[in-house]
C-alpha cells in the first residue's frame, strides 16, 4: 500500500530542519485554483503558494511553455546573453515603466539588490561609507541578513543581530515619522507599497506621495517592495500604479514565475547610470533561461486572459463578502486590502479557523496571528468567492 500523509510527515520531521511549523497535509497536484492532498482530497485554494501561483495550476500553455524551454536548455549563466531574458526584461520594462532589470532567483535576494543599488548610489555621490536607510514598522522584505535588516519586526530578527548597519524605523501611513529619520546621511527608503505578512496594510495615497516628495527634494531613493503586492495583485501590475508616483528601484517576485523561482529588482535610467556597474553585483542563476520562459509565459498571460480585469471585478466581490462578515461577527474588527489581497483583522488569533477551514477543504493563510489572508490565484472568480465564504462562515461558529 501507498504511504499515507501521516507516514510521509513523520518522514519530514526526520529529515527537513524544523523552521516551520506546517499544517498536516502533503500536496500532491493542482487543477485551476483547487489542490489535492496525496490522499486525493480537493482544497479551494485561497494562498496561491503565498501569492505565487496567480495563474492557477496546472495551466497548459504555461506548462507546455516550460517544457519547451526545458528542452532546449535551462541554464547558461549570466556570461552570455539569452533570448528568454531579454524578452523578459523588455516585457517587464513595459508593464512596470522602469527601464533596467536585474533577475534574482528570490524575493529576498530582489531586496539585497536594491539595497546595493542605494548605497551604490549614495556612495557615487559623496564618497561616504556610512549611509542610512530607512525602513517601516511591522515590514518584511525576506529573510537574508540585509532583507531582513529592513524587516521591521524584531521577532525575525533579534537572533541573528547584528544587523546590517545604519538601519531606521518609521511608521507606514506617518510622514513624520518617517522625516523624523531623515538625516544627512538617509539613502533610500524602502516600503512595501502594501504591507503583506505585516498584516496587509495598504500605504495611503498622500503618504505615499509625502515620501515620494520627500526623496526627490533631498535625492533620497524611493524603493517599493512589490514582491507580494505587484503582479496584479492590487488590481494594478504594480501597486504603486494606483497612486501617481514611481519608485527609482522596486523589487518584485512571488508572481512573476507562478512558481519558478525567480524576482528581479528594477530600476529607472537615472539610478542605473549611477549605481550598480560592471562587477558590482551578480548571480549564477538569476534569469536562466528557464526562470525567463516562466516571466515571459506568465507575463503573456497576464495579458492574453485580461488577469487584471479579473482582479478588478472579483477584487470588488471579495470586499463586499468580507465586508458582510465584519458586520454579522463581533469578533472581527476590519477587513484591510486591495484587490485579491486582503486582510481579515479578528480579535483574538486565527490558527483554529485556519485549521478548521483546511478539514472543510479550503485553504487559508494568515498574515499575523490575528488577521486570515486571503491571497487566493488571480483567475478566481466570484462563484470560488461564494464557495470560500460558504466554508469560511461554516468555521466561524467553532
Ligand atoms: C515574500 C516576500 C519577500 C521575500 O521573498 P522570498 O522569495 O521569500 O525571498 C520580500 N518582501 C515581501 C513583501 C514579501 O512578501
Amino acid at each position: 500500500m501507498e504511504k499515507m500523509m501521516k507516514e510521509y510527515i513523520e518522514e519530514a520531521e526526520q529529515a527537513l530542519l524544523h523552521t516551520y511549523n506546517r499544517y498536516q497535509v502533503v500536496l500532491d497536484k493542482g487543477e485551476g485554483v483547487y489542490l489535492y492532498d496525496i490522499e486525493g482530497k480537493k482544497y479551494l485554494d485561497f494562498c496561491a503558494g503565498i501569492a505565487v501561483f496567480a495563474l492557477g495550476y496546472a495551466n497548459k500553455k504555461y506548462n507546455d511553455a516550460l517544457k519547451a524551454q526545458i528542452d532546449k536548455v535551462i541554464h547558461t549563466s549570466n556570461y552570455y546573453y539569452n533570448v528568454p531574458a531579454i524578452e523578459a526584461a523588455k516585457k517587464l520594462k513595459k508593464v512596470s515603466g522602469m527601464d533596467r532589470v536585474f533577475f534574482t532567483n528570490s524575493g529576498a535576494e530582489a531586496v539585497e539588490g536594491a539595497i546595493k543599488a542605494a548605497r551604490k548610489y549614495a556612495y557615487l555621490k559623496d564618497g561616504r561609507t556610512d549611509h542610512e536607510i530607512i525602513a517601516m514598522e511591522h515590514s518584511f522584505h525576506g529573510r537574508t541578513m540585509g532583507a531582513l535588516s529592513v524587516t521591521g519586526n524584531p521577532k525575525y530578527r533579534e537572533a541573528f543581530e547584528p544587523m546590517i548597519g545604519n538601519i531606521r524605523f518609521a511608521r507606514l501611513n506617518d510622514f513624520d515619522s518617517v522625516l523624523s529619520q531623515v538625516t544627512e546621511r538617509t539613502c533610500a527608503v524602502i516600503l512595501e507599497t502594501v504591507q503583506g505578512e505585516g498584516g496587509i496594510f495598504p500605504a495611503k495615497e498622500r503618504f505615499l506621495q509625502q515620501v515620494k516628495e520627500l526623496c526627490e527634494e533631498k535625492d533620497i531613493l524611493l524603493i517599493l517592495d512589490e514582491i507580494q503586492c505587484g503582479m496584479g495583485r492590487t488590481g494594478f501590475m504594480y501597486a504603486w500604479q494606483k497612486y501617481g508616483i514611481k519608485p527609482d528601484i522596486m523589487a518584485t517576485a512571488k508572481a512573476l514565475g507562478c512558481g519558478v523561482p525567480v524576482g528581479a529588482f528594477l530600476m529607472t535610467e537615472e539610478v542605473a547610470a549611477r549605481s550598480l556597474t560592471s562587477g558590482d553585483h551578480g548571480t549564477t542563476y538569476g534569469g536562466n533561461p528557464l526562470a525567463a520562459a516562466a516571466i515571459n509565459i506568465v507575463l503573456d498571460l497576464f495579458e492574453e486572459n485580461h488577469i487584471i480585469d479579473n482582479v478588478k471585478e472579483t477584487g470588488v466581490y471579495l470586499e463586499e463578502k468580507l465586508d458582510s462578515l465584519v458586520s454579522r461577527f463581533d469578533f472581527i474588527r476590519e477587513r484591510r486590502g486591495l484587490g485579491l489581497m486582503q486582510g481579515l483583522v479578528f480579535d483574538r488569533p486565527v490558527g483554529d479557523i485556519i485549521t478548521a477551514a483546511l478539514e472543510r477543504g479550503l485553504i487559508l493563510i494568515n498574515a499575523g496571528a490575528d488577521i486570515i489572508r486571503f491571497v487566493p490565484p488571480l483567475i478566481i472568480t466570484k462563484e470560488h468567492v461564494d464557495e470560500m465564504m460558504a466554508i469560511l462562515t461554516d468555521c466561524m461558529a467553532i
